[in-house]
């Protein structure tokens, strides 16, 4: 096949590709994205880009016949799923054998389908996550950066307090008050003067419609929005989509050439391509990345590429929840998507869990307060490489899900006691009342400082980059996009400061 020549070539286009995109077209370096997902920018036959959560079709899920939804059952009904069409949708459920992961397909990523929690860690936490990181230049360059280019926004103080989309988010307040545990509102990239025009019936609804799994029409600062049409904007940045980069090699002369896979919208390999360029940056996520190199490590492509590659992952500790409220204690019909608040118990050093308190939309009152706790969870897994598969397999076991459940039910054994509530036992399958098999935050695989340098040059390959949440260590604390951003704003000053010099 032809060779495609770029001078630079980012594989993906989440957070960390984004960030390296636009700061390369900006450097005047002439850069193609090659992204596995689509371009989200196309209304189907319902005039909406993304479809409902209530009524999904084939642009939910990438390549299914049925969504798989985090919460399968309510009152342990299949209510929640649906038959679909094969299609490249946006959300994808990776399945290893003890753990699954949620990711984001198409020209943003995860940005897509998150739900927009823009929340920078405790700077102590950040030090000890990330010992090599001068944490002062984080927290005074980096992560401001990275929050004015997200467009970080938070929820008005007094509308939070009256609005009826928030009903739910202030009875779990209360139930954590009742336990003497703290909350504090986290921001969000969902533009909240938007969301406040939804429910004044000025704007066409779209958190106050139950949209965010299966992307949101309107109202939320994705990437696409952000740093890629910013990229863009550069005029040194060109998007390939429907394109899987599946392999990466090193020629004699030091650059990098790719072999990527173009797809239908059936899934079909319609063409397979070859792409050469001089510096690579790898922003595929910490499932995609991490494949690509331990893929080019174990098939003799890349041997040089160091031990730890694959090593070091982790769910940042995330387990899910529902409790079962008073009669009394409302939650109400309509829920906003977009979370506003956190429990915020970090600094209890005996069971640190940050707790983000979700919404459950299902258009009724059901009593049930949801959460989502980040624990800090200390167990680590590899991945391996599968030759029979050409895939790369996740060594996590259910014995380290267990952690996290362990020290979650600490958390909301108190709140329980306190309010004198119980668990739901509905809503995720075999009367269980924790979620421990799925993650929505997959960290590591190629931690900063081992499978690369402090910046994310990936060792033993000049010109090959890291960019994404592959370069966290399994764990930062709080939702990771914000840090994924701001690691990778640090990285490229750097790497464009130093190694792309005419
Ligand atoms: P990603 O955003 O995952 O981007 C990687 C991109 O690369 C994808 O588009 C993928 O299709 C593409 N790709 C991968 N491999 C290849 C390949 N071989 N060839 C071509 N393309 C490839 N975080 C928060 O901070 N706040 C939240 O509120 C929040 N909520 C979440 C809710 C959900 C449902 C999910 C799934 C995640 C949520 N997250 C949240 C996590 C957050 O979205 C991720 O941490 C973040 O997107 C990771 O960024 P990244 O740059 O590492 O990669």
């Amino acid at each position: 096949a032809a060779v495609d020549n770029a001078p630079a070539i980012v594989i993906g286009s989440g957070y960390g590709a984004a960030v390296a995109a636009l700061r390369l077209g900006q450097a005047g370096i002439r850069t193609l994205v090659i992204e596995m997902g689509r371009l989200w920018n196309t209304a189907g036959s319902d005039g909406k880009v993304f479809c409902s959560t209530s009524a999904p079709d084939q642009r939910s899920m990438w390549f299914r016949t049925r969504t798989e939804a985090p919460l399968a059952t309510f009152l342990w009904l299949d209510l929640v799923n649906k038959d679909i069409g094969r299609y490249p949708g946006v959300l994808d459920r990776v399945h290893y054998d003890h753990m699954s992961v949620y990711v984001g397909r198409g020209v943003g990523g995860g940005s897509l389908v998150n739900g927009g929690m823009a929340v920078t860690p405790p700077q102590a936490y950040f030090a000890e996550q990330f010992p090599g990181v001068d944490a002062t230049e984080m927290y005074s360059t980096y992560f401001p950066r990275a929050r004015t280019m997200l467009g970080v926004n938070t929820v008005d103080p007094t509308w939070f307090e009256s609005t009826e989309w928030y009903k739910f988010t202030r009875t779990s307040r209360k139930a954590a008050a009742n336990a003497g545990l703290k909350t504090t509102f986290v921001p969000n990239v969902y533009d909240f003067s938007y969301m406040q025009r939804e429910a004044a019936g000025t704007a066409t609804k779209s958190a106050l419609a139950g949209e965010v799994i299966y992307g949101n029409n309107y109202g939320k600062k994705s990437l696409d929005k952000t740093y890629l049409a910013a990229a863009l904007g550069t005029g040194n940045v060109t998007i390939h989509t429907l394109e899987r980069v599946r392999a990466v090699q090193r020629a004699a002369d030091g650059t990098y050439t790719l072999t990527a896979d173009r797809i239908d919208v059936t899934g079909a390999v319609v063409e397979t391509k070859q792409y050469s360029c001089t510096y690579l940056f790898l922003g595929g996520g910490s499932l995609g990345t991490t494949e690509l190199l331990v893929r080019a490590r174990e098939t003799g492509a890349l041997p040089a590429l160091d031990a730890s590659v694959g090593a070091g992952w982790g769910t940042n500790g995330n387990v899910m929840t529902g409790r079962a409220n008073h009669i009394w204690d409302t939650v109400g019909a309509n829920q906003s998507t977009m979370p506003v608040m956190g429990i915020d118990d970090w600094a209890n050093t005996a069971n640190p869990v940050f707790a983000e308190i979700a919404p459950l939309p299902m258009g009724l009152e059901h009593w049930i307060s949801l959460y989502l706790a980040i624990t800090k969870n200390p167990e680590r897994a590899s991945f391996t490489y599968d030759a029979a598969t050409d895939s790369a397999k996740l060594g996590w076991t259910a014995a380290q899900s267990a952690v996290s459940v362990s020290m979650a039910k600490k958390l909301f054994d108190r709140i329980n006691a306190a309010n004198a509530t119980i668990y739901r036992y509905d809503l995720f399958g075999d009367n269980k009342t924790f979620a421990d098999d799925f993650c929505y935050h997959p960290l590591g695989g190629c931690v900063l400082g081992r499978a690369t340098d402090n910046y994310g040059r990936v060792k033993g390959y000049p010109h090959l980059y890291i960019t994404d949440g592959s370069l966290v260590p399994g764990s930062i604390g709080v939702n990771p996009f914000v840090t994924i951003t701001a690691l990778a704003e640090r990285g490229m000053a750097r790497i464009l400061a130093e190694d792309t010099a005419p």
